[in-house]
């Protein structure tokens, strides 16, 4: 059975004080959900946050990733911060070209690439995002976009680090709007993802591919998005900024997979 993996994506929001004691409340109350169901659950917040963020949840179930990192290891380039250094902030997991970072800061194909055989070098697990704008969905090339950002994204991944990886199917249209997709429209996309893996690895390992939808999940419309088979976890925005609409999430990925073990 694939791991069943939560994550909050925090963006540029909270401060020291605010992300701390979400974190807190967090981990004072994910235990006490569905007792003994599998789910793994992740905060990712800005980078002067994660240290803290990892200190206040150490020893509980929640992990913590990063939103993004850079493809060098060290050197001359300000700003920036290398996978070593996550880790040793605490960091077990980074997000991968999300569709703000391609957006904004120009995250290529190439470079999430590079970006994700760098991660899997200096251990973190990428969590790669892939997903159409609501034009590309409208003319119809939405399963071409997805192909191009898979194939290339991966290009060089080998098939067991597909295995322990994360790819997160988010269509930007979806994404901050409260715009969520049909859970039937987001488990098409899983399978084509899946079937898409399939040819370039095998079956085995698209089946070990842990795919996460992402795209105004809340409390409210969880539970049926996490029904879908293909469906393994979720990306939350908005959502996991406050602690029992995030905690409710997390509780209907729990029902899910006490019910799928
Ligand atoms: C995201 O940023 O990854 C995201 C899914 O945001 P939201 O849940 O707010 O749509």
């Amino acid at each position: 059975m694939r791991p069943y993996v939560v994550a909050g994506n925090w963006k540029m929001n909270t401060d020291m004080d605010s992300a701390i004691a979400l974190a807190e409340a967090l981990r004072a109350r994910v235990d006490a959900l569905e007792p003994g169901a599998q789910v793994q659950v992740l905060l990712c917040p800005p980078y002067p946050m994660l240290a803290s963020v990892a200190a206040a949840v150490k020893g509980s179930p929640i992990g913590v990733g990063a939103q993004n990192m850079y493809l060098e290891d060290s050197g001359a380039y300000t700003g920036e911060v290398s996978a070593a250094m996550l880790v040793s902030a605490g960091c077990s997991h980074v997000i991968l070209g999300h569709s703000e970072r391609r957006q904004y800061f120009d995250d290529s194909n190439a470079v999430v690439n590079a970006k994700v055989k760098k991660a899997f070098t200096g251990g973190l697990v990428p969590i790669m995002c892939v997903g159409e704008t609501l034009e590309q969905r409208e003319t119809g090339v939405t399963e071409a976009v997805i192909t191009m950002q898979i194939r290339e994204g991966l290009e060089g991944v080998t098939a067991e680090q597909v295995r322990t990886m994360v790819v997160a199917y988010e269509p930007v249209w979806a994404i901050g709007t409260g715009r969520t997709a049909t859970p039937e429209q987001a488990q098409e996309v899983h399978v084509y993802i899946r079937d898409l893996v399939a040819t370039m690895y095998d079956r085995e390992t698209a089946d070990a591919l842990v795919l996460q939808y992402g795209g105004s999940v809340k409390a409210d419309n969880a539970a049926e998005l996490f029904a879908q088979p293909d469906v393994d976890g979720g990306l939350i925005g908005g959502a996991s900024l406050k602690a029992e609409q995030f905690l409710e999430i997390i509780s209907a990925a729990k029902a899910r997979t006490a019910a799928h073990p």
